[in-house]
């Protein structure tokens, strides 16, 4: 099997279109079925990306979450919570991966009733943490017992482009939406002004980013799992110096990294700390699951 027939991970296509090798080595592909892009080969089952590590390019140290990303994750989250409030006022939200429990935090202060799921065992005793109210459950889909029809919102945001098994993760989650719930996602766009500028050196273009969706991939997944896109806008994120050189460190080049470290020893500590909105080539989409007549 060459990999321009290799099957693609959301609808089993099998004709590919070579897209780029990225820095690490793995190919990206474009599925000419349903336009998703995915990396080739993935890494192999069982690599833990998201260790200690992972959340140290947080600005992690032990178990806490440092004052000046939380401010930034809570801007963010909040923003999101605002949007929501748009379709629902009031409701049940679930969100998968939800890490440190920004995104909980502020939907239960907005009176949501807030379901929290993620893998890392540290992530949610820090979240039930911050968000006593949610309920923060240990584990992925296949592990906890959730009713089917139970929520009103599903928040997924920059979770889609890590999971491996598309296809069942959006089968199994539509079931849990309930008939005129949403979706709502944001994850990085490969067809993003910012994407088509940096090339190979896109933010977004880390090894654990396996799979992209441009806006027709995720149409797909709406025809494919009978769901309506009603939202598809490009958004911009709150961030600071201090954020980015933690980024920097963890996933950048040296240079980079030493650049930021300089520039970030020479300013006031309370500058470094200011949030700005970027436009760092990620997109909200909202789709809605209704039932057919
Ligand atoms: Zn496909």
């Amino acid at each position: 099997m060459t990999e321009e027939d290799t099957p693609c991970p959301l609808c089993e296509g099998t004709k590919n279109i070579y897209k780029r090798t990225l820095q690490y080595g793995s190919r990206l592909l474009a599925c000419s079925t349903c336009s998703l892009q995915f990396v080739h080969p993935f890494p192999p089952l069982g690599k833990n990306f998201y260790d200690q590590d992972y959340y140290r390019s947080w600005g992690v140290d032990g178990n806490k979450l440092p004052d000046h990303v939380k401010q930034l994750k809570e801007a963010n989250m909040n923003e999101h919570v605002k949007s929501i409030q748009k379709y629902f006022q009031s409701g049940s939200i679930l969100e998968v991966g939800s890490a440190m429990g920004s995104f909980l935090k502020m939907a239960c202060e907005k009176g949501f009733d807030v379901t929290g799921l993620d893998l890392s065992h540290q992530a949610c005793e820090l979240a039930q943490t911050e968000a006593p109210k949610a309920k923060v459950l240990q584990g992925t889909l296949e592990t906890v017992d959730i009713e089917a029809e139970s929520f009103d919102v599903i928040f997924l945001s920059d979770l889609v482009e890590h999971i491996i098994r598309p296809a069942h993760f959006w089968k199994e989650l539509t079931k849990l939406l309930k008939n005129k719930g949403i979706f709502y996602i944001t994850t990085p766009d490969p067809e993003h002004w910012s994407c088509y500028m940096a090339g190979n050196s896109w933010i977004h273009f880390k090894e654990e980013h396996l799979i992209f969706y441009p806006q027709n991939a995720i149409k797909w997944v709406c025809t494919r799992y009978g769901l309506t896109l009603v939202d598809f806008s490009h958004i911009k994120k709150y961030t600071n110096l201090c954020y980015i050189a933690a980024q920097a460190k963890q996933f950048g080049p040296k240079s980079l990294d030493k650049g930021f470290s300089s520039l970030n020893n020479l300013l006031y500590k309370k500058w470094t700390e200011c949030l700005f909105p970027l436009p760092l080539g990620e997109a909200r989409f909202v789709l809605l699951k209704a039932d057919r007549d």
